[in-house]
């Protein structure tokens, strides 16, 4: 089963977070865009853009300690600054002793971060701070609930029966294997241990496609202002596909036209195109038409734009049901 998680998806800024439920306009999910996608026969879990908040949010569904790849789809902070938070969590709380983990980033990601994220090489250790057994706190990756409240086939409100626990498949590109088995609970506090790098860079501009463990994920430059990728994720016969930023300019369709599961950026209404380098939701439900996605998730909703409005033109314009992204939610492949 493939299943994605949504940790965050508000647009452009984090808004105001308002719990489970219809939001009003002017609330959002308390965090920018960020997903968990998870390939769960070989415990293979991407985290898919970084925005503020998601790394709170990650920590609720696995150990991201055991993530097998970053993928941060352009450089404006709502979709990668949280990545700074598990660089630091890696580097001061964890101990990092595992390889490092590959990030897939759009041209200019990394310059973007380099004030925030420090990628000290390896130092001779820090002195580890805090203790926790192997688990660290986190159950995430051998509890199959924790996927979210499911909405496969639109039935909602099934668990996600599916387990996984394991280590996640290796990397394709860059020589990264997968992490270790949980060592965190050696060393104890006061313990020294030697420290990496936590991270390794991949660059991906339109057309890279890299290996993750048995997930191929292929990029496309879409239409935004920074260098920006969309996602397109295939594995075990299932597609899913990510808008990432992107005005009107980009055909949804260059993902491919045989998605199960398009989660498509939908930032404004109708009255709003033209006005920034986005979709409205109705250019996302006829996006989605037009590639002939089976499921239409839209997200990066304008905290202030109101959310029952963009359902409707998105729905609208799909031709089908739209369902808006929501912290917590998780979709299965
Ligand atoms: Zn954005």
């Amino acid at each position: 089963m493939l299943t994605l998680t949504v940790l965050g998806c508000d647009g452009s800024h984090a808004g105001p977070g308002g719990g489970p439920g219809p939001r009003p306009p002017g609330v959002g999910s308390g965090a920018g865009s960020g997903y968990l996608v998870r390939w769960w026969p070989t415990a293979t879990s991407l985290w898919v853009d970084a925005g503020p908040g998601t790394f709170a949010a990650l920590q609720r569904y696995c150990d991201p300690r055991n993530l097998s790849a970053v993928v941060l789809t352009h450089r404006h902070l709502d979709h990668c600054s949280d990545l700074a938070g598990f660089v630091t969590a890696a580097r001061w709380i964890w101990g990092w002793d595992r390889p490092p983990v590959p990030v897939f980033a759009a041209s200019g990601v990394r310059e973007a971060l380099a004030a925030v994220v420090d990628e000290g090489k390896a130092t001779g250790g820090h002195r580890r701070i805090g203790g926790g057994g192997a688990s660290g706190g986190y159950a995430g990756d051998a509890s199959p609930s924790r996927v979210g409240a499911d909405q496969s086939g639109g039935a909602g409100g099934a668990g996600v029966g599916v387990g996984g626990a394991g280590q996640p498949g290796g990397v394709g590109v860059g020589g990264a294997g997968g992490a270790g088995p949980g060592q965190a609970g050696a060393g104890g506090a006061g313990g020294r241990r030697a420290l990496g790098p936590v991270l390794t860079w991949h660059e991906v501009g339109d057309g890279d496609t890299v290996a993750i463990g048995p997930v191929e994920v292929r990029f496309s430059r879409t239409d935004h202002g920074p260098p920006t990728v969309a996602v397109r994720l295939d594995v075990g016969g299932r597609a899913l596909g990510y808008s990432a930023d992107t005005g009107p300019g980009w055909p949804l369709a260059a993902l491919g036209r045989d998605l199960d599961l398009a989660v498509c950026e939908a930032t404004y209404t109708v009255e709003h195109e033209g006005t920034a380098s986005h979709m409205s939701a109705r250019q996302a439900g006829a996006a989605a038409r037009a590639a002939r996605a089976r499921r239409l998730v839209v997200t990066h909703r304008w905290p202030s734009v109101d959310p029952a409005a963009v359902l409707a033109e998105a729905t609208e314009a799909f031709g089908a049901p739209a369902v808006a992204a929501s912290p917590g939610r998780g979709f299965s492949l």
